[in-house]
């Protein structure tokens, strides 16, 4: 990793070439948090199956963070400490394979030139051979995860084509994917494990104590989710997390994740006009 200070954790202590290469499946966020937010699902998941195994990438340093409440006296240094502290008890919590923060600095994932990012990213990637890999979506709102996404793209697409990862997933976190329509969401369903889930984000209390009800938000998001999703196929699951297959985006490099996401966007406008002309409208 190319910043001096960033973190790499392994919650039991195994040596890390065995601990990273135990990974199945690999959550890439920008935030301390993101993770936990959007990929709730997964890490459950492999916290239930003995041959899975999440493991975990921070991009940012925490620096930037919101403050409000117990934390509105402390500075960007402290704020940086104490994200970097969470995060890592989420992964004891969740029983990560590794969690890595790589500090960056916002403006660095949010310019073009993000080469650092990329090497960084790939390595992580060589290491663990994840079969699965969850990151931002690319509808989101925030500009640094929208920064990640593309360098995550990028790493991906360097990898040779047998070492990439079955699945490339977006996650909604800063936009939510409800608009797609049915047909076009991947959901994962997230069943029991209410209290790891309220442990995975009670974690992060300087966010939301400091002033934002993130683990409200998200629990009621994927509530939301499971209730008004069409299929009765997962009416059992009283959460749902939607997620976009962005594997295409990952084997074919003049596809640009623009022309992507268009896509969907047209079919979600196709399907909206159709309804209203097939009404009488
Ligand atoms: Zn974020």
């Amino acid at each position: 990793m190319k910043k001096p200070e960033a973190d790499l954790f392994i919650p039991d202590g195994m040596a890390e070439a065995e601990a990273l290469a135990r990974t199945t499946h690999l959550g890439i966020g920008a935030h301390q948090d993101d993770l936990e937010f959007m990929a709730a699902a997964a890490i459950l998941e492999c916290h239930r199956k003995r041959e899975w195994k999440f493991g975990g990438i921070t991009v940012t340093d925490g620096r930037g963070s919101a403050r409000a409440g117990p934390y509105q006296d402390f500075d960007d240094e402290e704020m940086r400490r104490i994200r970097r502290q969470e995060q890592r008890k989420a992964a004891v919590v969740g029983d990560y394979a590794f969690m890595a923060q790589l500090d960056y600095a916002s403006r660095e994932v949010k310019r073009a030139d993000r080469e650092d990012l990329v090497a960084d990213l790939e390595e992580l990637l060589r290491k663990s051979r994840p079969r699965v890999v969850l990151t931002h979506q690319p509808a989101d709102k925030h500009d640094t995860h929208i920064g990640v996404l593309l360098g995550v793209l990028a790493a991906l697409r360097r990898l040779p084509a047998a070492e990439r990862p079955e699945k490339l997933y977006g996650c909604e976190v800063w936009r939510g994917l409800d608009w797609l329509p049915d047909e076009d969401k991947t959901v994962f369903p997230i069943r029991g494990s209410e209290n790891l889930l309220a442990a995975l984000m009670g974690v992060f209390d300087s966010q939301i104590a400091g002033g934002k009800g993130y683990d409200k938000a998200t629990a009621g998001r994927k509530l939301a989710n499971a209730t008004y999703f069409a299929s009765h196929a997962v009416d059992d699951a009283p959460m749902l997390e939607i997620a976009l297959d962005l594997t295409p985006l990952m084997h074919d490099p003049d596809l640009s994740p623009a022309s992507f996401i268009d896509g969907y966007i047209d079919r979600f406008r196709a399907d909206v006009a159709d309804r209203l002309q097939r009404l009488g409208s």
